[in-house]
């Protein structure tokens, strides 16, 4: 009896450690649960980009490339295991082989290539702001001495600095949803980032009508899909995935799917490998 236990306690234990082994890395074949699994970095926050919803599920552009992309790669939406990749974590993230790759508003830049490579790109936006309706901010240079939030290791709050308003007062959290918050709470007085992002939160039920995008297209934002560096391969299979999500419509659809409640009015589908400056 005594034996029966210790017996049943280590394939117990046995059981655990397979299972851990068949989710710690980016993709891995797990025999007898279920076939393989892959992983993939998403925004979680991002309404028509990336968002986890109440119910656990997933929506937005970038959830709809990521499992087109999975789907031509060989898995199955079920097979997919969405992983939340903060902007600032997102080099880390592929270096570390956390997840298979990366479709998270995450625009191709010659920084980021020294660290990771990327596919695409598969949409092009542009940096924008985010103000209250009433507010008189309308060009980036009306940011100086304002309160202005923004993500840790965006290009967006590398812009502001460098360039479009040195002297904000910026505020740099790790997601835009606590910038929002901030906006609608007085404490800041613009989000920046992408038009694409920004559209999504003005047109969520609980902010309608309180905020205006000021649509000035201060940057662009070539969207790619990020792999680890040295993964040509990934490289070409992901970049065949893209060209053919748009070539049989499926990236109009996921188009008009998510950015047509927020009345986003995105740019034409790139090509492969143009990278507008
Ligand atoms: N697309 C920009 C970037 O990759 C801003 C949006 C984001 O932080 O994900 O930095």
């Amino acid at each position: 009896m005594k034996l029966r236990k210790v017996t049943a306690a280590s394939a117990a234990v046995l059981a655990l450690t397979v299972g851990a082994t068949a989710c710690g890395g980016g993709n891995s074949d797990s025999g007898s649960s279920g076939g393989k699994k892959i992983k993939i970095g998403i925004k979680f926050d991002q309404p028509g980009l990336g968002l986890k919803q109440p119910d656990g599920s997933y929506a937005g552009f970038d959830v709809d490339v990521a499992t087109y992309v999975a789907k031509q790669l060989g898995y199955t939406p079920d097979q997919i295991q969405f992983v939340e990749t903060q902007s600032a974590d997102r080099e880390n993230a592929l270096q570390r082989g956390d997840v298979k790759f990366i479709a998270a508003t995450y625009s191709i830049t010659p920084e980021r290539q020294q660290k990771v490579d990327f596919a695409g790109p598969y949409l092009l936006a542009h940096q924008d702001l985010l103000v209250k309706k009433d507010s008189k901010i309308s060009k980036g240079t009306d940011l100086n001495g304002k309160n202005l939030c923004s993500v840790t290791g965006s290009t967006s709050a590398q812009n502001v600095q460098k360039t479009i308003a040195p002297k904000a007062n910026l505020k740099q959290n790790s997601t835009y949803s606590e910038c929002i918050a901030s906006l609608q709470s007085g404490a800041v007085d613009a989000v920046t980032t992408d038009d694409s992002i920004l559209a999504g939160y003005a047109s969520q039920a609980k902010y309608k009508g309180q905020f205006k995008l000021a649509g000035l297209k201060l940057s662009n934002e070539n969207y790619g899909i990020g792999v680890k560096k040295g993964d040509k391969a990934l490289v070409d299979k992901i970049n065949k995935a893209l060209e053919k999500m748009v070539s049989d419509g499926s990236w109009q659809k996921a188009v008009d799917k998510n950015f047509g409640p927020a009345d986003y009015k995105n740019e034409k589908a790139p090509q492969i490998g143009n990278i507008v400056k």
